[in-house]
């Protein structure tokens, strides 16, 4: 049986329910096809289970894509104001938690359960549990499923990234965009914890849950935020956001600097003539900026070879940049994203419809187009998603 609509959304999480809202609100006949037995599963466990939904700060620098400037026009044209307007609609209670990352008060569900009902008051139709087998393109886009087949001038595909298979992440969305042939750019897992050698982490490693506010950079980039060890190397925020920058396969593996005391001047006790210069001294001043057990670690596999003014300055240097080059990545089971994706050069800015397919579009994490942490990943998902809904 076939069933025919104006717009079939493939994928029903953060994007494809925003663009299937707008799309509805329009009067347009939209259907969203999901997969799963339910919708928006991603959104029930991100933010720590209460959805971290958008952020105040929300600018394009927040944003890693092949074309800087492509993310500009949707975010600017469906802003954080826009959906927290549709938060305070809802009634949802929220709060600031740091850095304008707005988390809800109670639970994720709050904002599925409000997605849900938008749907439903823009007329919109769910099907779950369908596994896409073909696309095709007659006169209309044609989706087959197990046991239905669905047509419609328009198709926008929101199946996400590669980031936690386990619940069902798939590389539907590129294959589909290959199939149309669009271009890709190869995907990569972002704001994911980072792997250390066998070496670092004999050194390290055994300091798991030891934390720091630290600043992590690399490629240009850098954040200050929280560094946390665990048993395999680093990860906590300021590391999650730097690994999004972080690829193995450059032509050499490259390290990450890691300022361990930020805006500090550890061996400034130094200049004082009556100092004694000996490692109780370094080890006490670096104990007042560092975790005792990460302070005393680090020392002892960066002693100064002297006490001379150019060893305390070398090591004072080394503090502030820390070079260590991870083995890898925790990979897609533990990413938050996957960077990398659809080219955006081959969507149009405004309503991210393909130039070479009409009718074809590509909405959230799918496009490449990364957000920082805090809430920018979910922005880009609505701002792109009622970019495309509007577009109906
Ligand atoms: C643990 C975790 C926590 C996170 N926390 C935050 C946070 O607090 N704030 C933030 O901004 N970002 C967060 N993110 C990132 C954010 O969840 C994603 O960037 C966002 O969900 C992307 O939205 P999307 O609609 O593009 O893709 P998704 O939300 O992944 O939705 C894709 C949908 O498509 C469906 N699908 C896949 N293949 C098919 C197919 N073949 N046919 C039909 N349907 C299909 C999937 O089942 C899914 O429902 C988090 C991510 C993770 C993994």
């Amino acid at each position: 049986m076939t069933h025919s609509f104006d717009a079939l959304i493939l994928g029903g999480g953060a994007a494809g329910l925003m663009c299937a809202v707008e799309g509805g609100r329009r009067g347009r006949r939209v259907a969203v096809l999901e997969r799963a037995d339910r919708l928006g599963k991603k959104i029930l466990i991100s933010g720590g289970g209460r959805c971290n939904f958008t952020n105040i700060h929300c600018r394009p620098e927040n944003f890693l894509s092949s074309n800087p400037h492509f993310a500009k026009s949707a975010l600017a044209r469906y802003t954080p104001a826009d959906f927290i307007a549709l938060v305070e609609k809802h009634g949802i209670p929220y709060h600031e938690k740091t850095l304008g990352q707005l988390f809800c008060d109670r639970s994720a569900r709050d904002i599925l359960g409000m997605l849900e009902a938008e749907c439903q008051d823009a007329g919109v139709s769910i099907v779950l549990n369908t596994k896409i087998q073909q696309v095709e393109r007659t006169t209309d886009f044609v989706v087959r499923a197990e046991n239905a087949e669905f047509r419609a001038p328009a198709l926008i595909v929101a199946t996400g990234g590669l980031s936690i298979p386990k619940i069902g992440a798939t590389s539907f969305g590129y294959d589909l965009a290959r199939q149309f042939g669009l271009a890709i750019r190869d995907p990569w897992p972002g704001l994911v914890p980072l792997t250390l050698s066998a070496e670092d982490c004999s050194h390290y490693c055994d300091l798991a849950g030891v934390s720091a506010e630290v600043i992590a950079s690399c490629d240009g980039q850098q954040f200050r935020e929280k560094m946390l060890i665990t048993h395999r190397g680093l990860s906590g925020p300021a590391i999650l956001q730097i690994s999004s920058y972080w690829k193995k396969y450059w032509k050499e593996p490259l390290p990450i600097l890691i300022d361990l005391a930020p805006g500090r001047d550890v061996t400034a006790v130094f200049r004082h003539p009556s100092t004694p210069r000996n490692s109780n001294t370094l080890r006490s001043e670096l104990r007042n900026v560092l975790p005792h057990r990460l302070s005393d670690r680090w020392l002892d596999t960066h002693a100064p070879p002297s006490w001379t003014n150019q060893a305390l300055a070398d090591l004072e240097k080394q503090v502030h940049g820390w070079a260590i080059t991870p083995a890898g990545t925790e990979g897609y089971e533990k990413a938050e994203v996957t960077a990398g994706g659809v080219d955006p050069d081959e969507l149009s800015a405004k309503t991210m419809e393909s130039r070479k397919v009409p009718g074809l579009f590509f909405i959230g994490e799918v496009v490449d187009v990364t957000g920082h942490l805090g809430g920018f990943n979910f922005q880009w998902a609505w701002a792109s998603g009622a970019a495309a809904g509007r577009a109906l």
